[in-house]
């Protein structure tokens, strides 16, 4: 009987199998049509001075405008997007839309998530730069996060990227810090101008990791001031939150607080002048 129950299992774990590889692949025929549709749009979330709650720029989230789901989050369909490699397609759709998007609103700097596939391509930092020439846009606004992961893989080619984007002014922001491998010594290797510390960090400052999470905000802050490197806080989502941050030491914040990521409206004169928010 054993036996029985343990083929049934086995039988149960191949259809469920079977389910999940039939999902995976309507997926990434979704995707593949998505794609040829054009039908990714960024939100935008802002980056805000945690002093005073001046907006110093924004962050651009990838969002799937799905015909039957509407608006899909990255959670819902980046993994396939990476494990079949249109996430390169995917991101340049992407980011000719930014770029459109700053050419008609002049204020502040827009960063742009970059998977690390993109450093690949040796052409990667041209493609940027010529696009956002395209678009009649200072490169000196765009900046890109990145994961300590894009920097691994290739580490001369990833250097060689980062140093052609940084002499045209366009910064690298190390995305998620604290939740890789963190060898400090990228920070030397490469023109890395932020460090965003990741938002569990920040949300462990409340709970039962409150020790923890105070002494590795403490030692990301303390390290990013010796190296001169800007911090921005990811997932602030109270007051209290905020405020600690700020006396930490961390200069900007992004979160639920300040505001959720958007969708820009056509016209978007409100956001032309972004109001300070009243926080001191
Ligand atoms: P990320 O770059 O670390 O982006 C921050 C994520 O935290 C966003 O999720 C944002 O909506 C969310 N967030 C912001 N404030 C708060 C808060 O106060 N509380 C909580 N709980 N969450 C907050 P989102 O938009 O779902 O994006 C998830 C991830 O997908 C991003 O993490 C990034 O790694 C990836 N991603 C987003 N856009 C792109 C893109 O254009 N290209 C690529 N390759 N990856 C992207
Ligand atoms: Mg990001
Ligand atoms: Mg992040
Ligand atoms: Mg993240």
């Amino acid at each position: 009987r054993a036996k029985a129950r343990g083929r049934d299992r086995s039988e149960r774990f191949d259809e469920e199998m079977r389910a999940e590889a039939i999902r995976l692949l309507d997926l990434e025929a979704d995707l593949r049509r998505a794609i040829q549709r054009d039908a990714f749009e960024p939100y935008f979330q802002p980056i805000v001075r945690l002093a005073d709650g001046v907006v110093v720029g924004h962050e651009a989230l990838l969002r799937w405008r799905h015909d039957q789901h509407g608006w899909l989050p990255p959670s819902e369909f980046l993994r396939v997007c990476e494990d079949s490699g249109l996430i390169e397609q995917v991101d340049w759709l992407l980011y000719r839309r930014v770029v459109e998007w700053m050419g008609r609103h002049p204020d502040g700097y827009v960063s742009i998530n970059v998977s690390p596939r993109h450093f690949h391509a040796e052409d990667f930092a041209d493609r940027l730069l010529d696009m956002a020439g395209e678009a009649g846009v200072d490169p000196r606004r765009l900046r890109i996060e990145i994961t300590e992961g894009a920097l691994l893989d290739d580490a001369p080619r990833a250097a060689r990227i980062l140093g052609t984007l940084r002499e045209n002014g366009v910064a690298a922001l190390l995305d998620d810090f604290g939740t890789g491998f963190s060898a400090l010594s990228y920070l030397h290797r490469f023109p890395i101008q932020a460090l965003k510390i990741d938002q569990s960090f920040i949300a462990g400052l409340a709970g039962d990791t409150q020790t923890e999470s105070l002494a590795l905000v403490r030692a990301i802050l303390a390290l990013a001031v010796t190296l001169g490197i800007e911090t921005i806080g990811e997932g602030v989502e109270t007051e209290q939150q905020r405020r600690l941050l700020a006396d930490l030491g961390c200069t900007y914040g992004q979160g639920y607080l300040f505001g959720r990521p958007a969708r820009p409206a056509d016209d978007q004169r409100r956001r032309v002048r972004p109001p300070a928010l009243s926080v001191r």
